[in-house]
């Protein structure tokens, strides 16, 4: 089958991949270049423990991404004969103040009665590990399963593996239109052709909205990279003020992030740099001194509810798969294999159900 995807981030090329491992003739129609987008900007963590989800059905799908994450990551690693950073580094969450410490001490307890991991350090325990750390920190929560990947090595290796196994890649391409005829879609038209296909995949991150009726949004954040060593901090901090995360080969430490509805507003600003370096001065103080390597910027795709929405869109043959909002390298590896089940064997997970387009057609009046 000839399936066209409209997008080539993290969830655009992981469909893409998996589609072609079952003999599909993929193209992605690009913007600019693949991955350079929110998959290019984030912090690669994989985390649905430290981001404190709820018991349900968005954490039950979060999880069993995490799970399948070392071998996703094995198998794209052979396939690409590279190495994308994963590192099962567990992710430590200060507590602030004593309400935070009273939600992350319920939390451990809630994550531990479904049998997740999890633990308390105290304050003293954190001074024997770190040079100094933020006064107000009364201790931190440990969640040991929690991991990290370099996201813009796994876009690296996905484009990689897209461009040595015949996924065509359209990049500096707009999509500007989906045609529909007679209820069921055709074609994608851009500036230059209509690319005809069997099927159609909307993953354009926060700017889907063009495409389909369901209400996707930007959420704008702001990043930042410093020199590290590996004597300066020995695993992911995620605290309420930032999140610190250092990369597996400890020359970059990730600082994030802010949250800003702004809709597209390009730029690094100086609030929200003071705001991520505050936070990192408020967590482990002595990194103040190191070096600054980069500032940047990205737009979680978001919908009303801030779940995904993955699927089928109501109009046969075009199907859509965004909204990840804070989660889209987390879900990628699950995303990609429910796509791709629905697709070629027309076998829908149970978790199409949750995260279906149907549940805002009221709003959208279909
Ligand atoms: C600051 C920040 C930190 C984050 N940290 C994490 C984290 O630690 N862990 C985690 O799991 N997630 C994180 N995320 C979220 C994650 O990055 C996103 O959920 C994920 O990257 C979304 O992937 P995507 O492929 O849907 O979107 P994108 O990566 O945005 O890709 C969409 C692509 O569609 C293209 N496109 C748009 N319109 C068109 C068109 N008309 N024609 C052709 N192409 C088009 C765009 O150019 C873009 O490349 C973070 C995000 C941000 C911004």
């Amino acid at each position: 089958m000839k399936g066209i995807i409209i997008g080539g981030g993290v969830i655009g090329l992981s469909i893409a991949r998996e589609l072609n491992k079952l003999g599909h003739d993929i193209t992605v129609i690009e913007l600019y270049r693949v991955g350079r987008s929110a998959s290019w900007s984030a912090g690669g963590m994989l985390a649905p423990q430290s981001e404190g989800l709820e018991p349900g059905i968005f954490l039950d799908f979060c999880l069993e991404s995490r799970d399948m994450y070392e071998t996703y990551v094995k198998t794209l690693e052979r396939e690409t004969d590279m190495d994308i950073g994963y590192w099962k580094c567990g992710i430590l969450c200060p507590a602030f103040s004593d309400e935070e410490e009273k939600m992350l001490k319920e939390r451990i307890q809630i994550y531990n009665d479904m049998g997740l991991t999890g633990k308390w350090i105290d304050r003293n325990s954190l001074e024997g590990r770190y040079s100094s750390i933020g006064k107000d920190i009364k201790g931190a929560a440990l969640f040991p399963d929690d991991a990290q990947v370099d996201n813009r090595l796994l876009i690296t290796a996905l484009e990689k593996y897209a461009r040595s196994r015949g996924i065509k890649l359209l990049e500096f391409t707009e999509a500007s239109e989906v045609i529909v005829e007679n209820g069921e879609y055709s074609a994608v038209r851009t500036k230059n052709e209509i690319l005809e296909s069997d099927y159609c995949i909307i993953t354009a991150g926060a700017w889907s909205e063009h495409f389909v009726k369901c209400h996707v949004f930007p959420i704008k954040g702001e990043m930042a990279a410093i020199d590290v060593t590996k004597k300066d901090i020995d695993r992911v901090i995620f605290g309420s003020k930032a999140y610190l995360i250092p990369r597996k080969d400890y020359k970059r430490l990730i600082i994030g992030a802010t949250e800003e509805m702004v809709g597209f507003m390009d730029g690094n600003t100086v609030k929200g740099l003071m705001h991520i370096f505050n936070g990192l001065k408020d967590t482990l103080p002595y990194l103040v001194n190191n070096t600054i390597q980069e500032t940047w910027f990205g737009y979680r795709p978001a919908t009303p509810d801030l779940l995904p929405v993955i699927g089928s869109t109501g109009i046969k043959n075009l199907y859509i798969a965004t909204g990840h909002y804070r989660n889209g390298i987390l879900l990628a590896p699950i995303t990609a294999k429910i796509m791709s089940d629905l697709i070629d064997r027309k076998h829908e997970s149970h978790y199409l159900k949750e995260f279906s387009i149907n549940r805002f057609r009221s709003d959208k009046n279909g």
